[in-house]
């Protein structure tokens, strides 16, 4: 059995594996608001649920995924959207309090171990996980072992800066603004915001030259690709060019780390133009003369970051 946690800022979120992968246990929780001692309490109550009902034993490690990480400078948790757990050493805290081993990492860390281990992405040896939700995070697999890195960013594309100037024709301003204090960072233009972004600036340059007739000035990332589908030449335009953007992200990705399949999750991954148009642009960008890489949709979708937790303890039987 494996035991993983999804720490989130509005749920934490408990599943126990059996040896082949099946949900045995799941139970879901709020996650206290801006309370630590109550967010141990918490995930340990949850821990000894799980444990009363599965009987498992003392000696059951646990996998925490959470969307901070921790500092190599100091050991404690940063970038946490659940504020109070920044600067907190959650993992001494959490094996201290359940008396178990406790492994954490970030949640494209565990997307992509999750895939990597018996999702869609098992049959190659290297793995890249992408996630392209609200922001834009990145993980790296190996024969089936996360790839944490000197640094502990393995993965971390999304703050890469993406040279849209080598793509033909491209008409949006650049210079987006990053949180991380950079611009033109990969996430500024291929997370899910950042597509519904790049709508509302074509839609506006082409509504102050004229050449629109279009009425809405915005539209959600669901409803862009539905326009584009039902023949709207603005959103098919924008899908357009967010494949081609896509595909020069990957380029950088795949020149380096040249991975055998290349998974994604998050709300982008569920737009189906990604898996058949990436791979044609990509043949312009990458240094090769074909493209074996493959793209595809995680197999487990939004349970992929509490399965990757427990994936954190592969051996553990
Ligand atoms: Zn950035």
């Amino acid at each position: 059995m494996r035991i993983g946690i999804d720490l989130g800022g509005t749920k934490i979120e408990l599943v126990a594996l059996s040896s082949t992968g099946e949900i045995v246990f799941q139970q879901r929780i709020d996650t206290p608001k801006d309370d630590y001692d109550a967010v141990i309490d918490a995930i340990s109550q949850l821990v000894d649920t799980a444990s009363d009902c599965l009987n498992f034993s003392s000696q059951q490690p646990l996998g925490i995924g959470t969307p901070g990480a921790i500092s190599l400078k100091t050991g404690l948790m940063m970038n946490c959207n659940s504020t109070c757990l920044n600067g907190r050493a959650l993992q001494q805290d959490l094996a201290k309090r359940t008396a178990r081993q406790v492994r954490i990492a970030n949640d494209a860390d565990c997307f992509t171990l999750s895939e990597a281990s018996d999702g869609h992405a098992t049959s190659e040896s290297v793995v890249f996980g992408v996630i392209l939700g609200t922001g834009v995070g990145g993980g790296i697999v190996v024969n089936k072992n996360l790839l944490q890195g000197v640094n502990a960013i393995s993965g971390e594309w999304g703050h890469n800066a993406l040279p849209s100037d080598r793509l033909e024709g491209f008409k949006l301003n650049r210079g987006r603004a990053c949180f991380c204090g950079k611009a033109d960072c990969v996430e500024t233009w291929l997370a899910g915001p950042s597509f519904q972004r790049s709508f509302e600036q074509l839609l506006q340059e082409r509504n102050l030259s004229g050449d629109s007739t279009m009425q809405q000035t915005t539209a959600s990332p669901v409803e862009i690709v539905a326009l584009a589908r039902s023949g709207n030449e603005f959103a098919a335009e924008c899908l357009e060019q967010y494949c081609n953007l896509l595909a020069l992200a990957l380029s950088n990705v795949i020149n380096v780390l040249d991975p055998g399949v290349v998974v994604f999750g998050g709300g982008m991954s569920n737009v189906d133009e990604i898996y058949e148009r990436v791979p044609d642009y990509l043949s312009r960008y990458i240094f090769a003369d074909t493209v074996n890489t493959r793209f595809v949709k995680a197999r487990y979708g939004d349970s992929s970051g509490v399965r990757g937790a427990a994936w954190l303890w592969p051996d553990h039987q």
